[in-house]
């Protein structure tokens, strides 16, 4: 029970007397330490799938859990991290405060938080660029930057939506390949929203398709390049 397991997911949105079905009865099983790309048209409920299991919305019925925990449990202990596609950067921090953020947050002291944040830093290749502040930064080292403090907090769930999304496509593959050696190193389960097939067939072991209408996984492809866990 390590992995995330999505049962019967059912979400409907309601704005006044208009209802919208995003998902119907969605299932998905992703084994703890296994990368899963989540493809599908646009609109056909990838990105609330990641907000259920991220605790920003809450299913209308069904059951998300990872690890064995309710969203709002794993929540609580910081066990997954979400990326998404516009990297939320406090401007007027450098960096380094940036990516100290989350360790903030959890109240980790300053010394071992200034550790953990080069670390992190180091991993996704941004030394150097310490004490420049986010308007200083492409939009490339940006989401490298959100994906160094996601990394900060070791999560054991990575949700990733669009990470490298709005993004031009050869600056993308570069960074999925580093997005790769940094997945090795790390014991991460990743779920991976994405409309590249590209991006989806380097940074996973599965790829599974939702269809909207119903709004549910339709079909899994198992991936084998031998690439990934290096
Ligand atoms: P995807 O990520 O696959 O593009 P979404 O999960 O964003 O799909 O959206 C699925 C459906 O739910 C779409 O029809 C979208 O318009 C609708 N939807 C998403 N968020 C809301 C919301 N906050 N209120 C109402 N409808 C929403
Ligand atoms: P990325 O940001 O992913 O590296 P870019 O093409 O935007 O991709 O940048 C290419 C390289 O140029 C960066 O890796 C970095 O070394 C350098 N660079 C980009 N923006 C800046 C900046 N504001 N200051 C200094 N060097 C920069």
């Amino acid at each position: 029970a390590d992995g995330i397991s999505i049962r019967d997911v059912q979400m409907v949105y309601r704005r006044g007397a208009q209802t919208t079905t995003a998902l119907a009865g969605c299932d998905l099983d992703i084994p703890a330490g296994s990368w899963v790309s989540l493809i599908g048209a646009s609109g056909c409920g990838k990105s609330t799938l990641l907000r259920i299991l991220s605790d920003i919305v809450q299913p209308t019925s069904g059951q998300a859990l990872l690890g064995g925990l309710t969203p709002a449990e794993a929540r609580a202990q910081r066990r997954f991290a979400l990326v998404s596609q516009h990297a939320v950067m406090l401007p007027w921090r450098r960096v380094l405060a940036n990516v100290e953020l989350g360790l903030e947050v959890a109240r980790v002291p300053k010394a071992e938080r200034r550790r953990r944040a080069e670390e992190a830093i180091d991993m996704v290749g941004l030394r150097g660029f310490e004490k420049a502040y986010p308007s200083e930064l492409s939009g490339g080292m940006r989401q490298r930057a959100a994906i160094a403090r996601a990394l900060t907090l070791k999560p054991a769930y990575l949700l990733m939506d669009e990470p490298f999304g709005a993004l031009d496509e050869l600056l993308r593959d570069r960074l999925n390949f580093e997005l790769l050696r940094i997945l090795n190193e790390t014991k991460a389960t990743l779920l991976l929203v994405t409309h590249s097939i590209s991006e989806a067939i380097i940074l996973s072991d599965k790829v599974v398709v939702m269809s909207p209408r119903p709004g549910r996984i339709t079909r899994e492809i198992d991936i084998d390049f031998g690439h990934n866990r290096s």
